[in-house]
C-alpha cells in the first residue's frame, strides 16, 4: 500500500511534501520519511510511526531545497523500524527510492548483489531495488534513468517508485506497474503522488502513468514517458483533475469517518444522479444498456471482490437474483484467483473495488478476461487501474473517502447495484412495469431517508457505545438482504475497535455460535418487517432464553421486537431490498462510537490502510 509523494519546481519543496504524506496517510501509516536533494547533498530523515512523528524528526532540517520525496509506509517485507522505513539510498550514497508495492524476486536479487559486495541495512524488498540501480548504473555505464529501466526491467512484482540522484538535483524518475502513480503538471514545478490530493490546491492538470510506464520528470524538458519494456515514447495525455481541496479535509468533523457517515445522503444521491430518472421512468446506465445482452445472457454473474466490497456483492447476489433472475456467486478474489475457476465467455464477472486498486481483485480480473469473460468494474476512483481495464462499468460517485474503514464508499456500492438489478430485472421482463416505477420511485427516496436515520439515530446509538465499549465480543446476526449487513457492521466494528465481532446469518445461529450467547454478550440482530420477520422473532426469543443483550435494527413503529429487546433503533419502513442501504448506517455508527470511546484511532485503525495494493 503506501503512499509516495514528490516535489520538484522552485518552491520550498519540504511543506509540500509533508502535507502531501498527511493526505496520504490513509494508504499507509507504520513509517514515514522525506528525502530533499539540496546543492547535490541528500538531507534524509525517516522513522517509525505517524508523519507528525517524522516531523519531530524534522525540526532541524532547515532546509530551502525545491526537490525531494517523501514515503508513509505500510510495511510488507520487515518490521516497521526507522531502518525499513523509506526513502531507501544506495550503497554508494548516491541513489534514493521510494517505493509502493513488492518485488517479489527481490531475494535471488540480493543474493546475486550481496555476491558483487552490495551490503544491506534493511530487510525490505525496496533497498535491493535501490542497488539494482546503482549496480546497473556501473555496469552498464548508461545515463540514471536507463539504469532504472534496465533494473526494472530484472524485477517481478509490482512497484509505483520514485528516484533520485545525487548529482540530477533538477531530476526525479518514476515508474509503475501495478501500484497507481499521478504526475500534477504546475508552472515550472511538478508533483508526484499516488493519487493526486497532494497535489490538488497546486494544479488541475495531471498525468496518470500507466502500467509499464516510467517517466523522467526535470524542469528543463518536463515529464517525459516512455515504456519500460523497450523505451518507446509514450505520448503524453494530460487530464483535468477533478478534485477539490474540500473534497478531502475533514470540514469540521472530528474524523474522515464521520465526514464521510454524514456524507452518504450526498453520496448516494450523486451515485444516482443522472441515472435514476423516475420522471422519464427509467434507470440511465450506459455500461448496462450497450452490453445488455452480455448481461442478459449470462449463464452466471459472478461478483469478485474484497473486504467490504464483498459484502455489497453479496447483497448484489440477493438483488440481482431476487429482481433479475440471473445466477450470481459471489468470490473473493483472492480465492477466485488461485483455484483455476470455472469460467467461460458466456460469464459477466462484476469487480467491486472502492480504490480500483486493489491487487487481488485486479489479478482476478485480468484472469477472468483471459478466460473470454466479460468484465465490468464498480470503482469509486476515477481512470483506476479497474476502471481501466475492464470491459465497462458504473463509477460510484461517492467522492474522494479517506477513512481506512469503508462506509460512503459501501451505500454507495449498495445504490448502485441496486440500479444495476432493477434495470436488468426490467429489460429481462421479470419485473411488471408498475413494480418497476415502485422501485425506482422509492430508490429515489432513499438519500433523504439515509439523511432521516443519521438524524434520528445518532444519539440514541451514542448511548447504546457507552453501554458496549468495555465489552469484548460482539455477535451480528441478520437473513436475506441483512445478512451480509450483519457481516459489515461486525467488520467495521472489528476494524476499528478492535473487538471481536462475527457476522452470521441468524439461521445459523444454532449450528455454532449460540453456544457463545450469555449474559456478558451483545449480539445485534438486524430484524426489520421483511418475509422473514417471523423468523427472526423467534431467532431473538432463542437469543432471551440465553440471556444474550439484543440491540435491534427495527422498522419504524414496530413493537413486537421492541418489546423483546435491550434497545430498538428505528429505520424507515421500505421494500426490503432497499433496506441494506438504511441498516448499514446504525452499525456504522455503532463501530465510531464505540472505538472513539475506546480511544482508538478511527481513520488509521492498527494494521490496516485503506487501498489494498498488495496481494
Ligand atoms: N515492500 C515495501 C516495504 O515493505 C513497500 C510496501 C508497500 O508498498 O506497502 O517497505
Amino acid at each position: 500500500m503506501c503512499g509516495i509523494t514528490g516535489y520538484i519546481g522552485y518552491k520550498e519543496a519540504y511543506p509540500i511534501i509533508i502535507n502531501g504524506l498527511k493526505r496520504l496517510e490513509y494508504r499507509g501509516y507504520d513509517s514515514a520519511g522525506i528525502i530533499l536533494n539540496e546543492n547535490e547533498n541528500f538531507k534524509l530523515r525517516k522513522t517509525k510511526g505517524k508523519v507528525s512523528d517524522l516531523e519531530d524528526k524534522c525540526t532541524d532540517l532547515n532546509t530551502k531545497a525545491t526537490v525531494g520525496m517523501g514515503h508513509t509506509r505500510w510495511a510488507t517485507h520487515g518490521v516497521p523500524n526507522d531502518i525499513n522505513s523509506h526513502p531507501h539510498v544506495s550503497n554508494n550514497g548516491k541513489i534514493a527510492l521510494i517505493h509502493n508495492g513488492i518485488i517479489e524476486n527481490y531475494n535471488t536479487l540480493k543474493i546475486m548483489l550481496i555476491s558483487k559486495g552490495y551490503v544491506f541495512k534493511s530487510e525490505t524488498d525496496t533497498e535491493v531495488l535501490v542497488n539494482l540501480i546503482q549496480y546497473m548504473q556501473e555496469t552498464q555505464q548508461e545515463d540514471f534513468a536507463t539504469a532504472v529501466r534496465y533494473a526494472l526491467n530484472e524485477v517481478v512484482g509490482a512497484y509505483a517508485i520514485a528516484v533520485m540522484e545525487i548529482d540530477r538535483p533538477q531530476e526525479i524518475v518514476v515508474a509503475r506497474l501495478s501500484s497507481p502513480l499521478a504526475i500534477g503538471i504546475g508552472e515550472n514545478e511538478y508533483f508526484i503522488a499516488s493519487d493526486a490530493s497532494p497535489f490538488v490546491e497546486f494544479t488541475k492538470e495531471v498525468v496518470y502513468l500507466e502500467d509499464g510506464e516510467m517517466a523522467t520528470i526535470t524542469l528543463e524538458g518536463g515529464v517525459d514517458v516512455h515504456k519500460i519494456k523497450d523505451n518507446a515514447k509514450v505520448n503524453l495525455i494530460i487530464q483535468e483533475l477533478k478534485l477539490s481541496l474540500e473534497e478531502i479535509e475533514k470540514g469540521g468533523y472530528d474524523h474522515f469517518m464521520l465526514k464521510e457517515i454524514h456524507e452518504q445522503p450526498k453520496s448516494i444521491m450523486d451515485t444516482m444522479r443522472g441515472r435514476l430518472l423516475v420522471n422519464e421512468g427509467t434507470i440511465q446506465m450506459a455500461g448496462i444498456l450497450d452490453y445488455q445482452d452480455k448481461f442478459l445472457n449470462a449463464e452466471k454473474i459472478i461478483i469478485i471482490s474484497c473486504g467490504t466490497s464483498w459484502h455489497a456483492g453479496l447483497v448484489g447476489e440477493y438483488l440481482i437474483e431476487d429482481l433479475a433472475r440471473i445466477p450470481v456467486e459471489v468470490e473473493y478474489a483472492s480465492e477466485f484467483r488461485y483455484r483455476n475457476p470455472i469460467i467461460t465467455d458466456k460469464d459477466v464477472v462484476i469487480a467491486i473495488s472502492q480504490s480500483g486498486e486493489t491487487a487481488d481483485t485486479l489479478a482476478a480480473l485480468k484472469l477472468a478476461k483471459e478466460k473470454g469473460a466479460f468484465i465490468y468494474g464498480i470503482c469509486n476512483v476515477v481512470d483506476s487501474s479497474i476502471a481501466r481495464l475492464t470491459d465497462a462499468g458504473s463509477y460510484t460517485h461517492a467522492g474522494p473517502e479517506i477513512g481506512v474503514a469503508s462506509t460512503k464508499a459501501f451505500t454507495a456500492q449498495l445504490a448502485v447495484l441496486t440500479m444495476i438489478a432493477i434495470k436488468l430485472a426490467k429489460h429481462k421482463g421479470v419485473i411488471s412495469e408498475e413494480k418497476f416505477n415502485t422501485l425506482i420511485a422509492e430508490l429515489e427516496t432513499i438519500p433523504n431517508k439515509v439523511r432521516d436515520v443519521i438524524k434520528n439515530t445518532e444519539e440514541q446509538v451514542k448511548a447504546i457505545a457507552r453501554l458496549y465499549a468495555k465489552t469484548s465480543n460482539f455477535l451480528y446476526l441478520g437473513r436475506g438482504y441483512n445478512y451480509p449487513i450483519a457481516l459489515e457492521g461486525a467488520l467495521k466494528l472489528k476494524e476499528i475497535s478492535y473487538i471481536h465481532a462475527e457476522g452470521y446469518p441468524a439461521a445459523e445461529m444454532k449450528h455454532g455460535p449460540i453456544a457463545l450467547i450469555d449474559e456478558n454478550m451483545p449480539i445485534v440482530v438486524i430484524a426489520p418487517k421483511t418475509d422473514h420477520y417471523d423468523k427472526i422473532v423467534s431467532n431473538i426469543q432463542e437469543i432471551n432464553s440465553r440471556k444474550g443483550n439484543v440491540i435491534a435494527i427495527v422498522t419504524e413503529n414496530d413493537t413486537q421486537v421492541r418489546n423483546m429487546v435491550s434497545q430498538a433503533i428505528e429505520i424507515p419502513d421500505v421494500s426490503e431490498c432497499l433496506i441494506p442501504i438504511l441498516a448499514s448506517i446504525p452499525l456504522q455508527l455503532l463501530a465510531y462510537y464505540i472505538a472513539i470511546l475506546r480511544g482508538a484511532n478511527v481513520d488509521q485503525p492498527r494494521n490496516l490502510a485503506k487501498s489494498v495494493t498488495v496481494e
